[in-house]
């Protein structure tokens, strides 16, 4: 985490400013001093009431300081800090234009050939409770804490963005469940400038529909977009796209493949990827067909029919949401990387991920591992792939690594 200034004074120097304190325990220091950025609630040893979204000083159990922090009353996370020196009050407003900019600026770094990207992503910029997309020329926007939530800091952020980016539109997305457990008042998703949420983004000279604000899920997966980069490569033939939402993978095979066919549970999504397969139609003369299925039903019958390809996608959503949903989780992904293992041709390649952060990359592939030897096919690894880089991983806060893509070749 950087400091606030680059001359940040060490904390006991600075002018004592008046933010509460909170001070936390033993295990609480420790986990900061190892680089990650939250305490939780059982780790807090000051048990008086703080304001929520306060910005707070934090101390270990003895009173030494630790930096300076963003509270919430209501989330088990309780702290999340915001620099290892002292902010004062006054100078958040700087410090948040800081980081926002240090976003933009690594994102010029990083992302190519795309016009859609994550311009910030929470802890991992440095802003937690932030996360900002960026779709062609709208920005859709969230403030998942009681701090990130307050009105000053949201005209903060917002203004900053508007001169580090000119957008169009600012489009805010807001998840109740997220609201609940920050105890915020519920308030609707909404155009916070411009008049339309609805954009053609292009990421990989593929073009996408974007409506931040209808549909089943406002967003696509910008985190796949390497992937989607990396599957194509290696793509060929007839393609499967099992749980293609609006066509992020099927989209990039097209190109290299003679028929790809996508498959999802939700008719929105599908129409969706029909519009998106129209727009790139000059690209790609190749036939795409859409398929409003259960992926498991799907996978069982295709496989029993004898169905092959040489070319399949799986990428599932989250089956794993919490550490005890793990057993259930491996058994599904077993299950899908087993049938399709067993449909792929000599050569064929498969794409599997998992976006589970409680499905280490280590489990996944052990998952795969296990069904090839079931499915009695011999694979090799191509490429052991992560998220985007515009989804940084912060190697201190495990909780920012949560995608994996693996492609391996069934030889
Ligand atoms: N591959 C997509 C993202 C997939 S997200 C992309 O790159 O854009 C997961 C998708 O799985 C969602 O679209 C959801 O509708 C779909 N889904 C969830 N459960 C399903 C099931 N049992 N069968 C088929 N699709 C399912």
């Amino acid at each position: 985490m950087p400091k606030a200034t680059a001359n940040d004074l060490p904390l006991n120097d600075r002018p004592m400013n008046d933010l509460p304190e909170v001070r936390v325990s033993a295990r609480g220091a420790e986990r900061l001093q190892g680089g990650h950025v939250w305490v939780y609630r059982s780790d807090l040893e000051t048990k008086s009431e703080i304001p929520a979204g306060a910005l707070v000083r934090v101390a270990d159990h003895r009173g030494k300081p630790l930096g300076t922090a963003l509270y919430s009353s209501a989330s088990q996370i309780a702290i999340r800090m915001l620099s290892p020196g002292a902010v004062l009050q006054v100078e958040l407003p700087v410090l948040l234009r800081q980081r926002i900019r240090a976003a933009v600026a690594y994102r010029k770094l990083v992302v190519h050939d795309t016009d859609a990207y994550r311009l910030i992503f929470s802890e991992a910029d440095f802003l937690p409770g932030l996360i900002v997309d960026r779709y062609n020329d709208l920005l859709s926007v969230q403030f998942l804490t009681q701090a990130m939530d307050s009105a000053a800091v949201r005209e903060t952020v917002l203004a900053t963005l508007r001169e580090e980016l000119l957008p169009t539109a600012i489009i805010e997305r807001v998840e109740a469940r997220v609201r609940e457990l920050e105890q915020l008042p519920q308030r609707e998703s909404q155009l916070l400038q411009g008049t339309t949420s609805n954009t053609v983004f292009t990421m990989n000279g593929i073009q996408f529909h974007y409506d931040g604000l209808h549909g089943q899920k406002t967003g696509a997966f910008l985190d796949q977009r390497e992937n989607y980069a990396a599957a194509a490569q290696y793509a060929h033939g007839e393609a499967l796209d099992v749980f293609c939402y609006q066509g992020g993978f099927a989209l990039h095979l097209a190109p290299k493949c003679s028929k790809v066919t996508g498959v999802d549970s939700s008719l929105p999504a599908l129409e969706v990827a029909e519009e998106n397969a129209k727009l790139n139609a000059q690209e790609s003369s190749q036939e795409i067909e859409w398929m409003e299925a259960n992926a498991f039903d799907l996978l069982k019958d295709y496989a029993s029919a004898g169905h092959q390809y040489d070319t399949i996608v799986l990428d599932p959503p989250a089956f794993a949401k919490t550490k005890r949903d793990l057993a259930a989780a491996a058994r599904g992904y077993k299950e899908l990387n087993l049938r399709a293992l067993k449909m792929l041709r000599p050569d064929g390649i498969l794409v599997t991920c998992s976006c589970s952060y409680h499905v280490s990359e280590q489990e996944l592939q052990d998952i795969v591992v296990a069904a090839s030897l079931d499915a009695r096919r011999t694979v090799r690894f191509l490429e052991k792939r992560v998220q985007a880089k515009d989804h940084p991983i912060m190697p201190t806060i495990p909780e920012t690594a949560y995608l994996k893509a693996l492609i391996l070749q069934v030889v």
